[in-house]
């Protein structure tokens, strides 16, 4: 058990990555508190680790909305008394060209994506300074690092998260909080789902493994990296993308 007696939030861990992310950490002994605007789902699955005896709760937030993660910390205090873990994977994407790209978008792609990650490190920091403990992952994604056609306002909002790290990572090590990045490639999950065939196949020919990655297989490094065993990393971005980008 990596996680035994640990408390993790996991932002979008209703669906796809976070959901796997979220399963993963009960598997491994965490109590597992599921932030997400899809309540119904995130309630589903909360209840589904609770029938397996894991101490879980899903609250409906808008990352983007930093009194409504205030508030939701404080209950999460409340009620677990401590959070080691915060993963932030809530995310959307909507491609189209730059000189396309309606500026209401861009402004929520930016606030969902980078302003949500700070606002729940905000929140949860003074807790796990407080314990002088805490291990802070962001979900960003090799297009922030890469960049790609049709993708400026979502490649920004995950460049961001980059920075955003490794600052915090310098601000929080004497805290004994570690700051680290996971940037996947392509995996199949129901955000690329809608991908077109044609931006699929692309993907695929650059993927020198040849294949997408699975959620199980991003939640297996988030495992690690929010693991005590990981305890000399922080302010790095690890990439997992089958060697999509080298
Ligand atoms: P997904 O669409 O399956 O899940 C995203 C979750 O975030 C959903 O449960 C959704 O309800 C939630 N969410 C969206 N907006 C929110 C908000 N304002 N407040 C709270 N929750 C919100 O997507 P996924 O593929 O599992 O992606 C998870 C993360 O991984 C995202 O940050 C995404 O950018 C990143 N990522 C995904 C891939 C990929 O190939 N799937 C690649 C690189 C990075």
């Amino acid at each position: 058990m990596k996680l035994k007696d640990r408390v993790a939030i996991v932002t979008g861990g209703a669906s796809g990555i976070g959901k796997a992310i979220s399963e993963r950490f009960a598997r491994e002994g965490a109590g597992v508190v599921i932030c997400d605007v899809d309540l119904k789902s995130a309630q589903e699955i909360s209840d589904r680790l609770k029938e397996k005896d894991v101490n879980s709760k899903a609250f409906e937030v808008d990352v983007s909305d930093s009194s409504q993660v205030e508030r939701v910390v404080n209950n999460i205090v409340e009620e677990f008394k401590r959070i080691d873990i915060l993963v932030n994977n809530a995310g959307i994407s909507k491609d189209s060209l730059l000189i396309r790209t309606d500026p209401s978008d861009w402004d929520r792609i930016i606030a969902v994506n980078l302003k949500g990650a700070f606002n729940f490190i905000k929140s949860t920091a003074r807790v796990m300074m407080r314990q002088k403990y805490g291990r802070i992952l962001n979900i960003t994604s090799v297009v922030g690092i890469m960049g790609n056609a049709g993708q400026s306002s979502y490649a920004a909002s995950k460049a961001g998260l980059v920075g955003l790290t490794k600052s915090t990572a310098k601000e929080l090590a004497s805290r004994g909080i570690t700051v680290n990045a996971v940037a996947p490639g392509y995996i199949r999950t129901p955000m690329t789902e809608n991908l077109s065939q044609a931006v699929k196949e692309g993907y695929l020919s650059s993927i020198p493994l040849g294949k997408t990655g699975t959620p199980q297989q991003v939640a297996n490094l988030v495992l690690f990296l929010a693991s005590e065993e990981a305890d000399y990393i922080t302010g790095q971005v690890i990439q997992i993308d089958g060697g999509l980008l080298m």
